[in-house]
């Protein structure tokens, strides 16, 4: 991990973390030894709270329920909110709470699989804890890592998030629908991301709408979609 000092030039690293991440990519290398074996596909979802992950999630489980085994983990703090509410959608929930640790691990991922029924299991939604610094830090073992940012949150989530996105596979720009309101442009926020890292893949949606949520299904290739 580099920390910088732009004033002076000055970049300094953080061996510990180095170390720590190191052991952490281990285990996430193992746990997607692990999905791979029993075919399920593992999706980190990352985002800042309150920019719709679980609502995200909600419209996924309703639209994979049918034609796959659907699974879901809820990071979280404290509370059993998100869990509860993806419950609603559908498909099994096992719900973490991290205390006052923020961000999910490799480590809490694996232990997380045996409470779950894996029997058949196709897709693994996994919401991380709401923030979008350290859970980029962490790999999971996912197959896709999506970061949610809303038209909420401001016009310069993404520019001030750099490394989260370019450790990403896919971007939704959530909110859409109430982009007018905001004053922020969601094709802007399409256009950082692209320009931090061409090829990722984005989707202007609304989870509450449910607009733009097939295409984003489409383009991270989740079973079922
Ligand atoms: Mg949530
Ligand atoms: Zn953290």
């Amino acid at each position: 991990m580099k920390i910088s000092f732009p004033s002076t030039n000055e970049t300094f690293d953080l061996e510990l973390s180095e170390n720590m991440l190191a052991a952490n990519n281990q285990l996430a290398a193992e746990n997607r030894r692990f999905f791979d074996s029993r075919g399920i596909f593992a999706i980190d979802i990352l985002g800042s709270v309150g920019s719709g992950k679980t609502t995200l999630v909600q419209q996924f489980v309703r639209r994979l329920k049918d034609k796959k085994k659907v699974a879901s983990i809820a990071g979280d703090l404290a509370t059993t909110i998100d869990a509860d509410r993806i419950r609603t959608a559908g498909g099994e929930v096992l719900q973490v709470n991290t205390g006052s640790l923020c961000h999910l691990d490799a480590a809490i991922i694996s232990r997380a699989m045996s409470g779950l029924n894996l029997d058949g299991l196709d897709v693994l939604l996994i919401e991380n804890v709401g923030n979008l610094i350290c859970p980029g830090e962490f790999r999971l073992g996912a197959h896709c890592r999506l970061v949610v940012v809303s038209v909420t949150e401001g016009p310069y989530m993404i520019v001030k998030h750099p490394a989260v996105f370019l450790d990403a596979d896919a971007v939704a720009v959530n909110k859409t629908d109430l982009a007018g309101v905001m004053e922020v442009d969601p094709e802007r926020l399409k256009r950082d991301a692209l320009s931090l890292k061409p090829g990722l893949k984005t989707a202007l949606v609304s989870a509450k709408t449910g607009e733009g949520v097939d295409e984003l299904m489409r383009l991270m290739e989740i079973p079922g979609a």
